[in-house]
């Protein structure tokens, strides 16, 4: 047996935080990161009412969005190039671009199977080493040149805060928020009109996300680990 599943307890979490920041909860999506559980806590999750469920790895994200077709599968891992055609064939929304090249392919294999393809652009706020994503000052000619590309549709900005520090968190989403609305005034009416998701908080630090303006936060541990109190 896994550890209980706490889709609904988190999901009314978020919902409350969204009010007390003075937020409509319907503009938070709460995606629910499976990638360290198995099929049986994704059915559980489902059966409490989740909808949105995120893998990092390819190999998981295809089977799992195979065996759970009636789910949103988001892809918040690394990209490989080798790997696209499995993530594009699979992945409603792609939360992890940060190369060119990675763009380029997306497109073309979007168009070969006839789709254009949701992603969000990954920026490294905190300008940790460890940490992907184009800097922040190239964040908007990045976005520009992803939406130019015509089976991609750049939704939005995702980025990832340093941990253990809120309000280091705190500044680093507030920072995403500003250069989202940077690079959405370069964008033309279209493109600018399909650009506003915000991918920022995780189990540790969504209460600081939603303040700062996330639409989605990417939750894992704290619907699925039984050690994350
Ligand atoms: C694992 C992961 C999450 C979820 O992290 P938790 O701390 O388990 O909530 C969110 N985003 C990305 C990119 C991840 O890899």
């Amino acid at each position: 047996m896994g550890a209980p599943v706490r889709y609904s307890l988190v999901a009314e979490e978020v919902t409350a935080a969204c009010r007390q920041a003075g937020r409509d909860p319907d503009e938070v999506r709460l995606v629910a990161v499976s990638k360290t559980v198995g099929e049986g806590a994704v059915s559980a999750a489902l059966a409490q009412g989740a909808r949105d469920f995120a893998e990092n790895r390819p190999d998981q994200l295809v089977a799992k969005a195979t065996a759970f077709p009636e789910a949103r599968w988001h892809f918040i891992g690394n990209i490989q190039s080798r790997r696209i055609r499995d993530i594009v064939a699979h992945a409603s929304l792609v939360h992890s671009l940060h190369e060119l090249r990675h763009g380029e392919r997306i497109d073309a294999v979007a168009a070969q199977l006839s789709k254009v393809q949701d992603v969000l652009v990954e920026v490294n706020v905190s300008g940790e080493q460890s940490k992907s994503g184009v800097a922040p000052a190239d964040a908007a000619a990045f976005v520009a040149a992803c939406a130019a590309l015509p089976h991609v549709r750049v939704r939005g900005l995702m980025t990832m805060a340093p941990q253990g520090d809120l309000e280091a968190a705190r500044g680093c989403f507030q920072g995403l928020a500003q250069l989202a609305d940077e690079a959405r005034r370069r964008l033309p009416g279209e493109q600018a009109a399909a650009f506003g998701e915000l991918s920022m908080g995780m189990s540790g630090d969504w209460r600081q996300a939603i303040a700062a303006g996330a639409t989605m936060v990417r939750i894992g541990r704290a619907i699925f680990s039984d050690t994350f109190e």
